[in-house]
């Protein structure tokens, strides 16, 4: 087949609007959240664990590179790759492309979850050292961070032989380093292998549980037992890994998937920065241990337990309602039409605030940090970086949805003002 870079087709997606700071943000990004990946590590385990320390705590060349981390790193990604074709859980298929298909996906990653746990128990009891994962953090991220530069590489080469359809309309402008970082193609496949919908929750996001899960043995190794902090940082993370697999489903219809094509900014994010940012929390744990009263310990579950509801339950209710809007749980919720024949929700959770999804993902972000006190700012990272994330999320799926339903959207912001925190965002 003939690249298609020269299709006179694509030229008119070449004005879309460009994100992340263009052209400047696609220089920069690929070059600044790497470095940032491997600072954030080495301060956690710096004793200052100040991200204001100068100089900054750099690591030598032997901390960076580790030849078990490759093995381990493309061993696991392997491992995954093969619980995903096997034929386990249902297929479910995605939403309609614009060629008027629909791809087909393994809805298998919680069996990948749970596959994973017993491998590691049987590890565990074979007696094999898990807590050597503290040691290996940094060469296994400098490891990811290669492997997603040449995924990357690979997907932004590829691209060019996808035919016009499969490409993402933000993806197509023309300039190389934008359409590297954003993503050209939608869904690239080899075979029936989706790679987008393989990193989007597999590798990366089980492989975050395992870290944290190497940062408690590490500190059983050092202190004879896990502390109650690491415990509950463990365990919360772990329930969001598990509730996100659990709802696999859900993916299919969210931006990663239905908008965005599959380029850096994804790869990168999938398999770098959630894994080893995400749990930055445990890596800290190990050197600055926390004493925890039970009154606090019970503070931050109820705070947890409150952002999980929120979030399930408002997720759950736009994805009932997306799929089945006369289904009981959603059919008596007062709802606007647009002009594309969907409705908004206007009551229950979607009549709270416009991302009551966010608000409990931020509740329960903040619970994650809490229990490694006040005296550090590095476990706080995740907290103020995801407010971040999902205030410039909020606003990227605001332009669309007012793309998608004009007036009705307008109508929908006044009935619901606040847009994350209500009477204050
Ligand atoms: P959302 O689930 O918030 O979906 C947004 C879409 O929902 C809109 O584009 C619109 O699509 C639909 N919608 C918006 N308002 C309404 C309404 N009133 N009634 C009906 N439909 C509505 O998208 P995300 O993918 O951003 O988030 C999904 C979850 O993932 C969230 O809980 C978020 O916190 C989490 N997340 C976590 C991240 C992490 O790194 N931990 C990163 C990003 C997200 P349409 O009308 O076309 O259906």
């Amino acid at each position: 087949m003939r690249p298609n870079s020269q299709a006179p087709k694509h030229r008119a997606s070449h004005d879309t609007e460009r994100e992340f700071g263009g052209t400047l943000g696609a220089i920069c990004i690929p070059i600044f959240l790497p470095l940032t990946v491997l600072f954030l590590i080495c301060v956690s385990r710096s004793p200052e664990a100040s991200v204001l320390q100068w100089p900054p705590p750099l690591p030598s060349t032997d901390q960076l590179w580790d030849p078990l981390a490759p093995v381990l790193l493309l061993g696991w990604i392997a491992l995954h790759a093969l619980l995903y074709l096997m034929p386990l859980g249902k297929v479910s298929e995605g939403l309609v492309l614009r060629d008027g298909t629909r791809l087909k996906y393994p809805i298998n990653g919680f069996h990948g979850l749970c596959i994973s746990g017993v491998l590691l128990m049987l590890l565990l009891g074979l007696g094999a050292p898990l807590w050597y994962l503290f040691e290996l953090l940094l060469p296994l991220a400098v490891c990811a961070i290669a492997v997603s530069f040449l995924l990357s590489i690979y997907l932004y080469i590829r691209s060019f032989w996808a035919p016009s359809h499969a490409l993402a309309l933000g993806g197509n402008t023309g300039n190389p380093l934008y359409d590297f970082f954003i993503g050209r193609e939608l869904n690239p496949r080899i075979g029936n292998f989706d790679l987008k919908y393989f990193c989007e929750l597999r590798p990366g996001l089980i492989g975050w549980v395992v870290i944290n899960l190497g940062m408690l043995m590490k500190e059983v190794e050092l202190r004879g037992s896990p502390s109650l902090a690491m415990i509950l940082v463990n365990s919360f993370q772990l329930l969001y890994v598990a509730d996100a697999l659990w709802n696999e489903e859900a993916v299919l219809t969210t931006m990663d998937i239905v908008h965005d094509g599959f380029g850096f900014m994804l790869v990168f994010g999938d398999l770098a920065w959630v894994p080893f940012t995400y749990g930055l929390q445990a890596a800290f744990l190990v050197v600055h241990p926390q004493t925890l009263s039970s009154f606090g310990a019970a503070v931050i579950i109820a705070l947890n337990g409150i952002g999980y509801y929120i979030f399930r339950k408002s997720n759950s209710q736009k994805n009932q309602f997306r799929r089945d809007p006369t289904h009981p749980s959603v059919a008596r919720l007062e709802t606007i039409a647009t002009a594309t024949g969907k409705r908004l929700l206007v009551s229950g959770w979607w009549g709270l605030v416009r991302h009551p999804n966010y608000l409990g993902d931020l509740l329960m972000a903040l619970a994650w940090s809490l229990p490694c006190g006040f005296s550090h700012l590095l476990p706080y990272f995740y907290v103020i970086y995801f407010t971040v994330l999902l205030i410039h999320r909020e606003a990227r799926d605001e332009r669309q949805c007012r793309a998608k339903y004009g007036l009705a959207w307008d109508t929908y912001c006044r009935r619901v003002p606040y847009r994350i925190f209500p009477y204050i965002y």
